[in-house]
Formats: C-alpha cells, sequence, structure tokens
C-alpha cells in the first residue's frame, strides 16, 4: 500500500503491468505519489472541479489527483499498454475516474467533462508546449479550463513567465499573460523522474482571467508578435514594415519607440500596437 492511497506503489504497478518507459512516447515518469499529490495541490481547489489529465501513464499524478479530492479525472492516454493499471485506479475511486485511450493532439476529451474544468498534465515536451498554445487560443475567451498545470522542462517554464528585457521574452509568455496569469510553482530536478531526463523541469500554473488583460484582437494580436520575434535583433521599425503601412507612426502612437526591439516591448504596448494596426 502506499502513502496516499489503498493501492500499490507505483514501482510495483510498472512490474506489474510491464510498463518499462518508452523514449518515442517521451515517457518519464513520476514514482513519488507525495510529490505527485504535492503537484495536485498547486492545481488550486479541486474538490468542486473536474479535472482533465493528459498523459497520466501509470497514473502517479491522475492518484495526486484524486487523493486530494478532485470531483472527477479524465485522463487521456495514448499508450494502450498503460490502461489496465489506469482502470485498477478507477475501481479504486468508483465513479471519480474515467480513462480514455487516444492520442490528446486528436481527441476532443470535453464532452466527458463539466465545468468548471482545470487541467493537469506531465506531458512530453513538445505535446505540451502544442497542447499549451492551443488552450492558449480557443475560439472565444473564457476559455473552457479555469486553470492550467502542467510540467515543461524549465527552459520552456521559463519563457511561459518571462518578462521584457530578457531572452526568454516572446511569443509565449505575450500569449501566456494577454489572458491568463502565469507562475512556476514548483521546480523538479531530473531525479524526480524514472528514467531521469537531461534536463530540470518545472511546474507552471496557469489562471485564466475572465477577459484579456488588455484589449487586442487576437488575431492581429498574433501577427504583430510573430513579425516582431521573427526577427528579434531588428528594431521594430524593419521587423514590422511588412505588417502595415506607416508603421513607424503606429509604433510611435502606441508608445513605443521605432527604434525598439522586440524583447524590450511590454504585452500592454503590444496589445496597443495591434490595437493601432487593426484600424489600418
Ligand atoms: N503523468 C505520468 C507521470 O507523471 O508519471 C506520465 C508522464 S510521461 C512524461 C508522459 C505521458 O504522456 C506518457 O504516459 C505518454 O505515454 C503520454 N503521452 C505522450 N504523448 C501523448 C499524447 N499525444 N496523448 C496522450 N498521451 C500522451
Amino acid at each position: 500500500m502506499s502513502t496516499i492511497d489503498n493501492l500499490p506503489p507505483l514501482r510495483e504497478v510498472i512490474a506489474s503491468h510491464q510498463l518499462s518507459a518508452r523514449k518515442s512516447l517521451g515517457q518519464n515518469f513520476l514514482l513519488d505519489l507525495n510529490l505527485t499529490a504535492k503537484i495536485a495541490r498547486q492545481a488550486g481547489d479541486l474538490a468542486e472541479c473536474d479535472v482533465l489529465e493528459i498523459g497520466p501513464g501509470p497514473g502517479g499524478l491522475t492518484r495526486g489527483l484524486l487523493s486530494e479530492g478532485a470531483r472527477k479525472v479524465v485522463a487521456v492516454e495514448k499508450d494502450t499498454r498503460c490502461i489496465a493499471a489506469l482502470n485498477d485506479i478507477s475501481a479504486a475511486y468508483p465513479g471519480r475516474l474515467e480513462v480514455i485511450n487516444g492520442d490528446a493532439l486528436e481527441i476532443d476529451p470535453l464532452t466527458h467533462l463539466t465545468p468548471p474544468i482545470r487541467v493537469a498534465a506531465n506531458l512530453p515536451y513538445n505535446v505540451g508546449t502544442e497542447l499549451l498554445v492551443r488552450w492558449l487560443t480557443p475560439p472565444q475567451w473564457p476559455p473552457f479550463w479555469q486553470s492550467l498545470t502542467l510540467m515543461f522542462q524549465r527552459e520552456v517554464a521559463e519563457r511561459i513567465v518571462a518578462q521584457p528585457g530578457g531572452k526568454a521574452y516572446g511569443r509565449l509568455a505575450i500569449l501566456a499573460q494577454w489572458r491568463a496569469d502565469a507562475r512556476i510553482a514548483m521546480s523538479l530536478p531530473p531525479g524526480a523522474f524514472t528514467p531521469p531526463p537531461k534536463v530540470s523541469s518545472a511546474v507552471v500554473h496557469l489562471t485564466a482571467l475572465p477577459q484579456p488583460r488588455y484589449p487586442a484582437d487576437p488575431a492581429t494580436l498574433s501577427r504583430v508578435v510573430a513579425a516582431a520575434f521573427n526577427q528579434r535583433r531588428k528594431m521594430l521599425r524593419a521587423s514590422l514594415k511588412g505588417v502595415a503601412p506607416d508603421i513607424e507612426d503606429r509604433l510611435i502612437t502606441a508608445g513605443i519607440k521605432p527604434t525598439e526591439r522586440a524583447e524590450q516591448v511590454p504585452l500592454e504596448a503590444f496589445c496597443a500596437l495591434a490595437r493601432e494596426v487593426k484600424r489600418s
């Protein structure tokens, strides 16, 4: 029995279901259930929420979310080998865990969830970033989720929470911080995972704002920011030349020096510039 529930320790689960980690699926498992419960606590008060978990693997974080009181967890896992182990967890928490065997990039699990919804995941880096971008750019705001609690490589986590003035600041920071509060909630060394990855990791917690921090049209903001950071070493009057006519005037009206570089410009000024560009 483990420290947080009546199920066997994760090492036993992995041995009995023969879940040797596969590199192709980005499998670096968390086996310390006290740690997974701690990560689950970063997701906020779960009692009144459904939780969407992507990539549960052998179920360490899933068990953390359930033992921390999630109303219901819907877990989407691509690796069919993990499903029997996850079904054992379902049986231990009757009616509170639904397991879906599928690729999170292809299926839409929303019909299985009732708001309020929180998202929690320890995912491979590339899948995590792609899903984060999708979750941050829904057709309508507010999105289906109240919060996202996601594991990333430390370097990616720093890009999400970055402030102007440094190399980490870019499209991801602007996308995340325009409509959400984003912070690094926990740092984890490689040794926290089995097998250990090459780099450190961090849990990022994002909370959806009811409306954008500053008004802007999403498509225009995205176009302006993409052009600005695609040529981040150039002055903005050069990198944004093709975005709108009279770009120097528009930069000045938005309160930005045309000779500045993208990484010096705060989010508020990018939103003002997007409004100026939209007017053109
Ligand atoms: N959550 C578990 C933990 O913390 O120990 C496993 C984490 S492991 C880093 C990532 C998990 O995501 C693996 O179980 C892997 O099979 C799964 N996975 C990878 N790509 C996926 C995808 N596209 N859709 C759903 N699950 C995926």
